[in-house]
């Protein structure tokens, strides 16, 4: 692989381990690829077992002091390291930009203040999360303790690296435990920086611990280590597969947030300029890499050849470019790995039937960028719903447009894959959004709009999109053992 620049020294990062930054026990690295260049501009440490056991050590080491803090003063701690992403936001997102192929105003908007908002939602919401009682009257007082687990492992993708890392992280820590966390070995230069600020702000050493490395690597160590008592995790729907086995028969907890296949149902008496509108962003945004994105379109009939049209002048717009500069609204692929498969669907499609209305292409571009992992935004049409490009998760900015009759059929297609993530609909008429809403297999469905998130709700897949909710209360139960105390009166 080629190098940034033979004369540039590279950007090493290492472990964050009981309040430090340490390099890997095996001395080994690897490399980190700028997928807008192509290049390599930076390792981070191959760790292994050795190390995820000297976090493990850490954590435990500091779980007493820890969990014995009020839960106000750990809430105070959190909310100081959002106020320090905050401060820090140009610079994570450019981080960010340059680590994913995102484009740096996304990241300034979205992937940053959504991580710094992880931390303040979870640092104060934790002063909230009163514990039940049971009353019988005259006979007996019941109350529910919720104790932290103790030592808890967060493994995290790629796609919103530190938006998605701090989901986790915040609501463990705010429920008491210690962390041992694993980023995305493809995007690790925000968590990395995230170590730094929780330096700063006096987190107390081995309270989180950061350790870099591969998915069969450190992941898989960190599943396996007996004293993590429970397992976040957020990834694919195989990875996810893989970890249960792991972790069930050690009788972890186990949170799992996985792939996704979302449909949007576009109704013939929609608001159409808003529906095409936020079709394009649950689309493209984040070059479609994005687990909620709607990537199979059900458009009504009497609408469709106007939708369709609207839809492709807006997709003519989106300028695929440098992620640096302002003007892009596409930027590169994550990897030349996860291009080529992106690609493979693309073929796949074409050799299913479908029509190519838009894209299909990599885009070449020219200076630094010249290497990068570009990709037109892509759209196709008359693909049977059921085949495998409607099917199968692609995550990346490939979309199909296809027409339905009724209610009925777009339910039908719409839940017609394995996955049950998200869904969007489109629609003026109340009762059939909460009607159509209801019958939908998605743990989040938006109506008349798309990722408006409020961090209260619970948030997860149906079927193989995954295991357990995240979000408000949800989180801080799963972070918690329930102890159930009976007082006879
Ligand atoms: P991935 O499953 O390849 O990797 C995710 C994380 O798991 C990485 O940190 C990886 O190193 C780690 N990992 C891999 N093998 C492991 C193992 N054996 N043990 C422990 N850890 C292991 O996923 P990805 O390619 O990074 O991310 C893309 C996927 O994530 C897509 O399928 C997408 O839909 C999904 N995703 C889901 C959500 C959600 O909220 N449901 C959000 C974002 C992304």
């Amino acid at each position: 692989m080629q190098t940034a620049s033979p004369t540039l020294p590279m950007l090493q990062i290492q472990n964050f381990i009981n309040g430090e930054f340490v390099p890997p026990a095996a001395g080994r690295y690897l490399d980190n690829v700028e997928p807008a260049t192509g290049l390599v501009y930076g390792q981070i440490p191959d760790s292994d077992a050795a190390d995820v056991a000297r976090a493990v050590e850490a954590a435990q080491a500091a779980l007493p002091g820890w969990r014995a803090l009020p839960a106000e003063k750990r809430g105070l701690l959190l909310v100081r390291i959002a106020d320090l992403i905050e401060q820090n936001l140009e610079q994570l997102a450019q981080a960010e930009s340059r680590d994913n192929g995102k484009p740096v105003a996304l990241a300034r908007v979205v992937d940053i203040p959504r991580a710094a908002s992880n931390f303040a939602f979870f640092g104060t919401g934790v002063s909230h999360f009163a514990s039940e009682t049971h009353f019988q009257e005259g006979v007996a007082l019941n109350y529910t303790v919720r104790h932290p687990l103790g030592i808890v492992g967060c493994i995290s993708p790629w796609n919103l690296p530190l938006y998605l890392f701090t989901w986790k992280i915040a609501p463990a820590l705010a429920a008491g435990n210690c962390v041992v966390a694993k980023p995305s070995e493809v995007t690790p230069a925000t968590a990395y920086l995230l170590g730094e600020l929780c330096q700063q702000a006096g987190l107390p050493p081995g309270v989180l611990n950061i350790v870099h490395g591969t998915g069969p690597g450190a992941g898989q160590a960190l599943v396996e280590h007996p004293l993590v008592k429970a397992i976040s995790f957020t990834g694919g729907t195989k990875t996810g597969e893989h970890i249960a086995r792991t972790a069930a028969p050690m009788f972890k907890k186990l949170s799992l947030e996985l792939g996704g296949k979302n449909p949007n149902l576009i109704f013939a008496d929609c608001d159409l300029a808003a529906a095409v509108s936020t079709s394009i962003q649950s689309s493209f945004s984040n070059q479609g890499q994005i687990c909620l994105c709607g990537s199979r379109i059900f458009i009504e009939r009497p609408i469709y050849e106007q939708f369709k049209a609207a839809f492709l002048a807006r997709v003519a717009g989106l300028t695929v470019g440098d992620p640096q500069e302002a003007g892009s609204k596409q930027g590169a692929l994550v990897s030349e790995a996860h291009l080529l498969k992106v690609q493979s669907y693309i073929e796949l499609a074409r050799q299913e039937g479908g029509t190519l209305l838009a894209g299909g292409q990599r885009v070449q571009l020219a200076g630094r960028c010249v290497g990068g992992f570009f990709l037109q935004p892509t759209v196709f049409e008359g693909l049977a719903p059921d085949c495998r490009t409607n099917r199968e998760e692609i995550f990346g900015p490939v979309v199909t447009l296809t027409p339905f009759d009724t209610e009925a059929e777009a339910l039908d297609w719409a839940n017609g894959t394995d996955y049950g993530l998200s869904a969007t609909i489109w629609t003026r008429d109340l009762d059939r959004a909460h009607r159509v809403a209801h019958q939908l297999h998605a743990g989040v469905v938006w109506i008349n709009t798309w990722l408006l998130r409020d961090l209260r709700t619970p948030f997860g897949g149906m079927k193989n999109s995954g295991v357990g909710r995240e979000g408000g209360l949800e989180a801080l139960r799963f972070f918690t053992e329930a102890q159930n105390v009976c007082v006879k009166l």
